[in-house]
């Protein structure tokens, strides 16, 4: 494979949008070029901007999931989703509005527009929130592959949280399952026939995060959501961010027995694939029983485990313990899965 560092006229790759190391590495090198405001380069889930004595926080997503529609959601469940938990893993949970715009395909069935409609208004329900803006593009048949959201959203925050905050000492929680979505919408676009057990887990999580902050205050330190990537992208930006490491527990990683499967037939790592209802969350150690007791009390927390541990030294290195010995975790963009999100 052509790396881009000896090609003269080099040309995006499915890579680049992997969220790994060459998708951060194309941000770099051409979003970011010039860009010196920090809150840009902080490349956090959210944009966080001081108002008044309040913090505006402002995400914006795109989303092209093929198939639109799958097990446990669809394009329109996962637009609204998508920015209200990168909102939330700002420690914004109070969502004012989203914006969508739908750029779609010349022949697409308006009873589809009208289902995924239907569902962007249920999350939006959910969430506590609403669509306050809008705008629809129609491209020529061939032109687009179907359809693709751009959402975007915002709301007001007195503190917020950065994904760089975790502290040797902390552990990290996750909210539930791993690999579920991922792993639901490629068994659903290859046919594996897993659809009947094996369900994405989309879904907004501004109200689960809220529980785990009013529990938690201030020794609540960093939050992400495992979305494209999956843990392991997660938990290295996490260290790397925060100038520490992370020893992952591989026996206490709560995955569902389809999820599992699915990952098996695939030959796909569930850890890197991408989770859309589902928060990383660092927390002091001592607080950690009463988080995770205060979460699963919580319809979307039920399955929430503390997975792993956060160490000084050696920033941005991820371990995985799997019983046996540890292993590094490394991020890898050789299998970029596509239009998963
Ligand atoms: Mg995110």
């Amino acid at each position: 494979m052509k790396h881009d560092a000896d090609d003269p006229n080099p040309r995006v790759r499915l890579a680049h949008g992997a969220g790994g190391p060459a998708m951060r590495a194309l941000i770099e090198s051409v979003f970011l070029e010039g860009v010196t405001d920090p809150e840009a380069r902080a490349l956090g889930d959210s944009a966080v901007l001081p108002l008044g004595d309040r913090f505006l926080v402002v995400s914006t997503d795109a989303h092209v999931v093929m198939p639109p529609f799958f097990p446990g959601g669809d394009i329109g469940r996962l637009s609204v989703s998508g920015v209200v938990n990168d909102l939330a893993m700002a420690g914004c949970c109070d969502v004012i509005g989203l914006t969508s715009s739908v750029i779609v395909e010349e022949g697409f069935p308006i009873e589809a527009l009208r289902r995924i409609q239907r569902s962007m208004q249920v999350a939006c329900a959910e969430a506590g929130t609403r669509i306050v803006s809008g705008d629809t593009k129609v491209m020529q048949k061939g032109e687009i592959d179907g359809i693709a959201l751009s959402t975007s959203g915002f709301g007001l925050t007195d503190r917020v949280l950065r994904d760089s905050g975790l502290l040797a000492g902390d552990v990290v929680i996750t909210t539930g399952t791993l690999g579920d979505h991922g792993l639901a919408v490629l068994s659903a676009r290859h046919s594996l026939g897993l659809e009947g057990d094996l369900r994405s887990d989309v879904a907004p999580l501004n109200g689960l995060v809220r529980v785990a902050l009013d529990r938690a205050g201030s020794k609540l330190h960093a939050m992400k959501d495992p979305t494209r990537g999956g843990a392991t992208s997660a938990l290295t930006e996490m260290a790397e961010k925060s100038g520490v490491s992370i020893v992952l527990d591989e026996h206490a990683v709560p995955m569902s027995a389809a999820a599992r499967a699915a990952a098996e037939i695939l030959g796909i790592d569930p850890l890197s694939v991408a989770n859309e209802g589902k928060a990383l969350i660092g927390v002091e150690a001592s607080e950690a029983a009463a988080v995770l007791e205060a979460l699963r009390a919580h319809p979307l927390g039920v399955n929430a485990a503390c997975i792993a541990r956060v160490e000084a030294g050696q920033p941005g290195a991820v371990w995985l313990d799997t019983g046996f010995g540890t292993r590094r975790l490394v991020e890898r963009d050789d299998q970029p899965l596509p239009r998963i999100c």
